[in-house]
């Protein structure tokens, strides 16, 4: 596409109403590029983006990526996808499209346009791993039929047609495999282990451990993600990853419980529940790719990143609790 300025793109983030799609948005108008945000506003909000209304550079499309979309930018990050394993199975049908279908509209976009396409694929498509930590040559080891396949199996397909694009049609591709990430903006209700720990200690509700609380995860805060994002987009034209984004600090759920509890002072305690089917018992990113090509990794560890989300939840239930009295 023809640039007024050399250096600004104009740039499409699908699924940018949501956690991590806006914080991308936020650093991309920042570098001064133009940025199309596309979302269905399933799992997002507008709050995300209220700041950017005004914005001269910042454009927002109610759109589903199930669709068909014909706009015209530089670059796509293809974010589109309800993350949180509560919200990919209300309606799973739907989320293996948005997956799928989305992925081939983005791909066909790309296409048409010659421009560079990032799929946000996750660690998930490891499914429950045998291989411990995980590099990008593992395949996987994933149920194809069972509560999460939606997810899994969605992003799985997802990667086939980024690479098959990129075989057949010669389209530069970047496949990001995204572990766990937390920070501001995370929905405070979408049942993900973070939100869900903070947002039980500041009502002095009790935290609630899935089985044994020993399975594993390792949690990247949301600034470092959208780094390592932005450096796979601007990497070389050979690099097309899969390449694992994530941080190598592994925790049990239970030491994240305990992390929570010391850092809100709160007085909850800790309730067991059954474990979800399917659970993956560890998680780790082995990172040394992402080291090498991207010259990236992690600089926010646990500890400092709860703390620079904790006021996010407690603004959220303020929030929350004056709409109540509204
Ligand atoms: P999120 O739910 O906050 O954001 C996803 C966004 O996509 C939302 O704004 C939602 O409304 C939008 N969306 C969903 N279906 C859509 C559709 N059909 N058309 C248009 N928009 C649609 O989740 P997130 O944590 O910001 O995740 C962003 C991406 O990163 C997702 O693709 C997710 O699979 C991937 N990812 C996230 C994590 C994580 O820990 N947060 C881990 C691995 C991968
Ligand atoms: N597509 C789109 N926007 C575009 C170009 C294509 O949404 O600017 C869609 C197109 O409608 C198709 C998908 O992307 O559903 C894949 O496009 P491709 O050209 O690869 O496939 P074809 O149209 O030949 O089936
Ligand atoms: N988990 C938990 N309590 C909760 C929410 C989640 O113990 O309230 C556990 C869950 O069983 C899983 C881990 O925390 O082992 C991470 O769950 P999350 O849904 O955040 O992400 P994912 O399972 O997709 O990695």
């Amino acid at each position: 596409m023809a640039r007024l300025y050399d250096s600004r793109k104009r740039i499409l983030v699908t699924g940018g109403a949501g956690f991590i799609g806006s914080h991308l948005i936020d650093r991309l108008l920042d570098q001064g590029h133009e940025v199309i945000c596309v979302d269905n506003l399933f799992t997002g909000t507008k709050r995300n983006i209220d700041h950017l209304h005004s914005h001269p550079r910042f454009e927002f499309i109610r759109h589903d990526m199930t669709q068909q979309l014909y706009v015209e930018v530089d670059e796509i990050y293809n974010l589109a996808c309800p993350a949180s394993p509560i919200h990919y199975q209300l309606d799973p049908i739907q989320t293996t499209k948005t997956s799928v279908l989305g992925a081939m509209n983005a791909l066909g976009l790309a296409k048409r346009l010659r421009c560079k396409v990032l799929q946000a694929s996750t660690s998930e498509v490891y499914g429950d791993p045998t291989v411990h930590p995980q590099e990008e040559r593992y395949w996987g080891h994933v149920n194809p039929i069972g509560p999460r396949s939606c997810y899994d199996e969605g992003k799985r397909c997802a990667e086939t047609l980024f690479f098959d694009y990129h075989r057949q049609h010669d389209l530069q591709i970047k496949v990001a495999r995204i572990f766990n990430t937390y920070g501001p903006r995370v929905h405070h209700a979408d049942g993900r282990v973070v939100s869900s720990f903070i947002m039980q200690a500041l009502q002095g509700e009790p935290l609630t451990v899935y089985g044994d609380g020993g399975q594993t995860r390792s949690f990247c805060y949301v600034d470092d993600l959208v780094d390592g994002l932005m450096r796979l987009m601007e990497s070389d034209d050979q690099v097309t990853g899969p390449i694992n984004i994530g941080n190598p600090g592994e925790f049990t759920i239970l030491q994240l419980a305990e992390k929570v509890l010391a850092l809100t002072g709160s007085r909850s305690r800790i309730e067991r529940r059954p474990l979800p089917i399917d659970d993956p018992k560890q998680r780790r990113p082995d990172i040394t790719l992402a080291r090498s090509l991207l010259n990236w990794s992690p600089t926010v560890p646990l500890d400092e990143g709860l703390e620079r989300t904790v006021p996010f939840f407690r603004q959220r239930l303020a929030d929350l609790d004056q709409d109540r009295r509204a």
